[in-house]
């Protein structure tokens, strides 16, 4: 933190508008004073996500995740402090001097790995380009339509088959064993042996959107050769759920369309680019997570997709596709002649002729009901009764009126069941749920809410203090960490250390759960409390604390039993001490 001046930061804050930030990632909706949405940091039918337009700050009344728009970005993109005050810098048109360089030991692994997987691509690269040990994988490219220009362009390479090829090779440029295997690139063997991951195999860098390459996947050229593809570990600059490739070259494209196509692997990305299709992104594993919808959401606002027919029918991709249309992306379908991938689609058919099929492609909605009828439906009576059933109860869960009844009709017109049968089946089962969903809610309710009487002043104090430079000029004069409990006296230390330190600065440092607790602070205090109330509450602080201290003497003598004259005038000291704080 101490790198970036605090200048910076509040100018950056000033800047951005969290409402509108979060609003890329999420939709929101305006609700009273604040916006909520479905919590992108956990999973919920019920919208707990709460930003707090006037205080800039947002919080979860699920799951408890709190913070500014710092914070957010940093949770969201799963990026570093300094990272995401770079990122949000950049979108404010403010230039960012870095004093002193990189100051933490996270940033530094990061850094090297990153510079580790960027040499490690150059020496897979060349190998490929320059090496007859590559001849193999060079063919094998070929085949698959990838010449020595697209291997250059995409930075295509070959890992040769050997144990230490690249160990050898970064432990020469001065990289220690930690970063080699925190990179996934290297894995320990025994005896403080170490060997390459990747050997024999076509090697796909993976970048970020930033274009800095934060793994590998790795492709076999033996057909007998086991696993097909091998994709780096997680790292920490490599989270797979958090990652689409292929991103940083078709960003521009999906943005410029307002459409991106999905699709499995890595050659369908690259395929697709060579026939000037430049928005799609691969997936990497079928089942689409929250964090990569976000991902695509600031992007665009309709994705298609293109997975071979048996991959898209399956429940764990269905439940991905669920995940895209939940974070406001329309979603369609992309059917696929059977055995054929785009990849090959594309080579045999032209760019044209994908184009039409996206223009065919049923919307999630329709290709659902489409696979209950193929379930459920051969024509006889029963069949079409259990396909309305299964489609009722899935229609049940749209909430969108408009679009329900629209789907209403194809689910009636497939199954040849009169439409207001539909509708009212529907109505049902919407109560059903209604009744079981409000009751969970209210159960919920009663958990999360924070009553007056919870309240702790300690963090009272603290939160106004950290968000109003007067109540923190009054908290300093009259108070001292040392009357703070051992949870919040780090921040007190914080503050009575520096009293200009910004809120942001403060809930950096913190560990999760005590920066969570401040943020739902900051959002349960609606106002400022009068100046009264704020002296009354530094009140119960200092007593608070002289009761704790009371206490401890009092264990103490009762230790010693020898002065029960004291010990009676401290009980009622004691007692003198909450009629006070009563008065007050
Ligand atoms: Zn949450």
């Amino acid at each position: 933190m101490a790198s970036i001046s605090r200048d910076i930061i509040n100018k950056i804050k000033a800047e951005i508008d969290i409402v509108e930030l979060i609003g890329e990632y999420i939709d929101l909706s305006s609700s009273g004073k604040n916006y909520v949405a479905l919590c992108p940091f956990h999973q919920e039918n019920t919208p707990s996500f709460t930003v707090n337009p006037n205080k800039q700050f947002y919080y979860c009344f699920g799951c408890g995740a709190g913070g500014d728009s710092i914070n957010f970005i940093q949770e969201i993109d799963n990026l570093s402090f300094q990272e995401s005050v770079l990122t949000l810098a950049e979108r404010a048109g403010i230039e960012v001097d870095i004093k002193g360089g990189i100051d933490k030991e996270e940033m530094k692994l990061r850094e090297a790995i990153f510079s580790a997987n960027n040499l490690a691509s150059k020496f897979y690269n060349y190998l490929l380009l320059n090496n007859d040990i590559a001849s193999e994988a060079k063919e094998y490219l070929n085949e698959r339509g990838f010449n020595e220009e697209d291997i250059k362009k995409f930075n295509l390479g070959y890992a040769p088959d050997s144990w230490r090829g690249l160990y050898n090779f970064l432990s020469d440029k001065g990289f220690n064993q930690e970063v080699l295997l925190k990179s996934g690139l290297v894995v320990a063997g025994k005896n403080n042996s170490y060997y390459d991951r990747f050997r024999g195999r076509v090697i796909f860098p993976i970048y970020n959107v930033r274009s800095e390459v934060i793994g590998f996947g790795g492709r076999v050229i033996d057909p007998e050769d086991f696993p097909k593809y091998l994709n780096s570990p997680e790292s920490p600059v490599f989270s797979k759920k958090k990652l689409l490739y292929g991103l940083n070259i078709s960003k521009e494209g999906i943005q410029d369309k307002n459409e991106a196509v999905i699709v499995e692997g890595y050659t369908d990305v690259l395929t697709a680019h060579k026939f000037g299709l430049t928005n799609f992104v691969a997936s990497l594993g079928t089942a689409l997570t929250r964090e990569q919808a976000n991902l695509l959401k600031r992007y665009c606002d309709k994705v298609y997709i293109a997975y071979d027919a048996d991959t898209a029918g399956d429940k764990a991709t269905l439940r991905g596709l669920e995940i895209l249309r939940q974070a406001g992306l329309d979603v369609a379908i992309i059917e696929l002649p059977q055995d054929l991938d785009p990849d090959d689609y594309i080579k045999n058919k032209g760019s044209d002729a994908f184009i039409e099929l996206e223009s065919k492609a049923p919307d999630l909605i329709e290709y659902r009901i489409d696979l209950i009828m193929e379930k459920y439906y051969d024509q006889s009576a029963n069949s079409r009764l259990k396909a309305a059933k299964a489609g009722v109860d899935f229609l049940a869960t749209i909430k969108d009126e408009l679009t329900q009844d629209a789907y209403a009709k194809v689910l009636a017109e497939k199954t040849e069941i009169g439409y207001k049968e539909i509708k009212n089946k529907i109505e049902k089962v919407k109560k059903e749920n209604k009744k079981s969903r409000s009751w969970k809610q209210q159960n919920r309710a009663q958990e999360k809410s924070i009553e007056e009487d919870t309240k702790d002043p300690e963090w009272q104090v603290l939160a106004y203090m950290l968000q109003n430079q007067k109540y923190r000029e009054i908290g300093i004069d009259k108070l001292d960490p040392a009357y703070f409990s051992e949870t919040t006296a780090e921040i007190a230390r914080q503050i009575w250390g520096d009293i200009d330190i910004t809120a942001t600065e403060v809930i950096s440092d913190l560990a999760e759960e005590k920066r969570d607790n401040l943020a739902r602070y900051f959002f349960t205090e609606d106002r400022f409390p009068s100046k009264n109330k704020f002296n009354n509450l530094i009140k119960e602080v200092i007593t608070g604390n002289i009761e704790k201290e009371i206490s401890n003497i009092l264990i103490e003598l009762n230790k010693s039993k020898e002065c029960d004259y004291i010990n009676n005038l401290l009980l009622y000291y004691k007692r003198l001490l909450r009629l006070e704080r009563r008065d007050v």
